[in-house]
């Protein structure tokens, strides 16, 4: 079954093509905004929402020339229809909808966050039960994940998403957006001291970011240097991210780990799990670089598997801004 995969939740206008019974993608065709929110310093809905609708078709057209197949191969339609920005959304709900009208196919709305969930599996098959740690611009949840749709949520952001604290940060440290690639790199590239920073507190496995933020909107007031400051709130951020997660997986009895979203691009994030893997013995399950921000494929990948599973939806499906799990 040939999958047409759409996300327009955010700032991307992605399309993926996909075969859903060998398991390949196709195309994944990414293409970012960022540029035209920069000066925002963070997305505008309605931006956001007509450069979808100049950008959608051209990305359709190219997703598929690269998988090198015709309109009428299409034979499933998955689209993200929540969360993210209501207007953004509709952009490729409706240009789904309109594909699966004219061809007489069948139409999947799929959710944004479970699409990420599944996000290290494209190409591969799910290993269940396994612990996810999805860390993105909008959310920061450890789920347990038993099955497709059967999600036990253990901890999540009490206020600030990690990926929100990246872009807030930046802004603040006049470094642009989005602010995880660029402190990242600054990241990558210090090595001087760091500046300690008070862990947030906040119950469980739960997080808060909004004391972090705070913090260093201080140091800058007091002009450490922006290098400085962008790096140690990288290592208090990563290092509060991973501790939580060890001891969930060390309350849970876990062996399987797998992590989603912007941030899992993180080069710290990476490492660091990469040690915790060599060290508590896990079966460690990381997204390729390209299914770590927003992105069709994974959109497709678990569309096709839902509509195996549930079949499809109707044509008056719509775009929802917020839902939970
Ligand atoms: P959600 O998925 O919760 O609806 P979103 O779709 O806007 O939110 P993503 O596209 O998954 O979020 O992730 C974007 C976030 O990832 C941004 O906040 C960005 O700064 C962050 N990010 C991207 N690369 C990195 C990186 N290398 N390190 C840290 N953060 C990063
Ligand atoms: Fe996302």
């Amino acid at each position: 079954m040939i999958v047409l995969g759409i996300d327009t939740s955010c700032d991307d206008t992605s399309i993926a093509v996909y075969n859903g019974k060998e398991n390949r993608m196709l195309s994944n065709i990414v293409s970012s905004q960022y540029q035209f929110h920069q000066e925002f310093g963070g997305v505008v809905p309605e931006i956001a929402a007509r450069k979808h609708a100049e950008n959608i078709d051209i990305v359709f057209n190219e997703a598929l020339k690269v998988a090198g197949i015709e309109v009428s191969d299409i034979e499933l339609v998955a689209v993200t229809r929540t969360p993210g920005l209501l207007p953004a959304l509709l952009v490729g709900v409706t240009f789904g909808k309109g594909i699966a009208y004219w061809r007489e196919i069948p139409l999947k709305g799929v959710h944004h966050i479970e699409a990420h969930i599944f996000s290290p599996f494209i190409g591969k098959v799910p290993e269940f039960p396994f612990l996810s740690l999805v860390v993105s611009g909008g959310h920061t949840l450890i789920v347990l994940v038993e099955g497709l749709g059967k999600y036990k949520l253990i901890g999540k952001t009490l206020d600030d998403a990690v990926g929100e604290a990246y872009d807030k940060v930046a802004k603040m440290l006049g470094l642009g957006y989005p602010g995880g690639p660029v402190i990242d790199k600054i990241y990558k590239n210090y090595d001087g001291d760091f500046i300690d920073l008070p862990k947030p507190r906040a119950p469980q496995f739960n997080f808060s970011f909004s004391g972090l933020k705070t913090a260093v909107r201080r140091l800058i007031e007091k002009g450490y240097p922006v290098e400085q400051v962008a790096a140690s709130f990288q290592k208090t951020a990563i290092e509060y991210l991973t501790g939580k997660l060890k001891k969930a997986i060390k309350e849970l009895k876990v062996k399987k780990v797998a992590i989603a979203g912007g941030v899992s691009a993180n080069s710290l994030l990476r490492e660091s799990l990469k040690i915790m893997q060599v060290e508590k013995n896990l079966n460690l399950f990381l997204p390729e670089m390209e299914f770590t921000s927003d992105n069709g494929a994974m959109v497709a990948y678990v569309g096709y598997r839902k509509f195996l599973i549930e079949g499809e939806d109707s044509l008056s499906m719509n775009a929802i801004a917020r839902s939970s799990l």
